[in-house]
């Protein structure tokens, strides 16, 4: 298996530190609002990298933190006139909530900052004794002229980086890529006792904390998205550099960028997503589709005319695997083609997470489904074989079916349902059934194409 490694900047070849295990940790979600479309991506394509590695028999233990403590959560705790931990307590919840409900499994571990707060304060005071570390006025900073390796994973002159990202002046500071370990509290503000006085964790801390408490002082994977490269990224991995002379992970993945209709997405050009509202429009199967049907590095952009597209596709696999018994399919019968189909499969996989490719190898299989002229056997191991490798890509989790109603959406099924109707007409040459069924289809917006391959239908709007 190939990964793109962002430390690198190349694909390297996946080596896990233990044979059979995968040690992975993905940046969770700061717990002040509900979650974007863009971190949904984060979350989804990290919850596939995991869902991938249990397929091919690892044992996976992947970490996903809660940050629960931070600046954006006291702001808006001040805003709704609330207690700092009631924000976090609230969205940290709506955070499981939506995550359930984009068919996300949970992960093996979910700390959160505030239960680690004595190990937090136990590394800083680890990097202060090693000498990586300097307090000024109760603020604990990292000294990143003492490292080396420091600008090692982002890989760009600190002077650059520095320049790119909004520098508040700070004469505390020796250097200015030097970042916060601790933070002196200020009047109002959450505090926890420290040997610096009161106060509470950098961001940065926290994650290397959480991380390594249950993954070990260097892991496999570390992931998020492409903005978390630096300074987040960089400086979790400075203070494991600092702390053991070890990289914090071996392999840092990080998922692109998600523009609105070409735009970047913000509140104030109201092109602003929640999850949580667009989880109102469609299941969640279609936005796993249209996040997976390209590939997590590069940009995505996000519509609705991409999602209704979306949704149409995952339920032409939903509609492909209702044709058949999956269950029934004998376990001992190998097919050349379904195995041949698999293979291509997990070479899209290992290839970097190619998703896309992934996603064409569902298609081949719902059209030997489909393919009312193959032997039925064939057609049941495509439609077993479609729903493991679809399980991979987290579709067809029964739990994502809407609470709300009993019946399923059947309008899928019932069409194809229809059109075999229409084929056996037409296999009787009762062409006047057969017409009659192609124009009423029409006036309900359905339209029908005959080819040598079978039927296709299309919604047309
Ligand atoms: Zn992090």
């Amino acid at each position: 298996m190939k990964i793109y490694n962002t430390k690198t900047r190349s694909k390297e070849d996946f080596i896990p530190l233990e044979a059979g295990k995968l040690k992975l940790y993905a940046c969770g979600p700061t717990v002040y609002n509900y979650f974007h479309i863009g971190n949904a991506r984060a979350f989804i394509f990290f919850d596939v990298v995991r869902r991938y590695f249990e397929y091919l028999g690892y044992e996976v233990s992947y970490v996903q933190n809660i940050t629960d403590i931070d600046d954006k959560i006291i702001e808006q705790a001040i805003a709704e006139n609330k207690d700092f931990s009631q924000i976090a307590a609230y969205y940290a919840d709506a955070f499981l909530e939506d995550s359930r409900r984009l068919g996300i499994k949970p992960p093996t571990v979910q700390p959160r900052a505030t239960e680690v707060m004595q190990e937090i304060i136990a590394l800083i005071k680890e990097l202060e004794d090693k000498g990586f570390a300097y307090e000024v006025n109760g603020n604990v900073y990292f000294d990143t002229g003492v490292l080396d390796t420091y600008g090692s994973l982002s890989g760009k002159k600190i002077e650059e980086q520095l320049a790119g990202a909004r520098v508040i002046e700070n004469t505390e500071k020796k250097h200015p890529a030097d970042f916060t370990l601790w933070k002196a509290s200020k009047p109002g503000e959450p505090v926890w006792q420290s040997p610096w006085g009161e106060g509470r964790p950098g961001w940065h801390t926290e994650c290397v904390v959480m991380s390594q408490q249950h993954l070990g002082r260097s892991f496999d994977i570390h992931g998020g998205g492409i903005d978390l490269v630096f300074p987040h990224h960089e400086n979790e991995n400075a203070q494991a550099m600092a702390l053991s002379g070890k990289p914090l992970a071996r392999y840092w993945m990080h998922n692109g960028f998600l523009n609105v209709d070409g735009d970047k997405m913000s509140k104030s050009l109201k092109n602003f997503f929640t999850a949580r509202d667009i989880l109102k429009e469609y299941p969640a199967e279609a936005i796993r589709f249209f996040f997976l049907s390209k590939h997590y590095r590069s940009p995505i952009d996000f519509s609705k005319e991409l999602m209704t597209e979306s949704h149409k596709a995952v339920q032409n696999l939903h509609s492909a695997l209702a044709l058949m018994d999956e269950s029934a399919a004998p376990e001992s019968t190998e097919h050349s083609e379904i195995q041949a189909i698999e293979t291509k499969f997990r070479d899209g996989m290992n290839d970097d997470f190619n998703t896309a490719k992934a996603i064409a190898s569902l298609f081949e299989l719902a059209s030997i489904i489909r393919n009312s002229k193959l032997e039925t056997p064939l057609r049941q191991a495509a439609a077993k074989s479609l729903l493991e490798l679809g399980s991979v890509l987290g579709f067809f989790q029964e739990e994502l079916a809407p609470a709300e109603t009993s019946l399923p959406d059947l309008s899928a099924y019932l069409i194809e349902m229809i059109l075999r109707y229409r084929s056996e007409a037409r296999a009787n040459k009762d062409w006047a059934l057969s017409d009659r069924i192609r124009d009423e289809l029409k006036e309900l917006g359905i339209e029908i194409k005959d080819s040598p391959e079978g039927t296709k239908w299309s919604i047309n709007k």
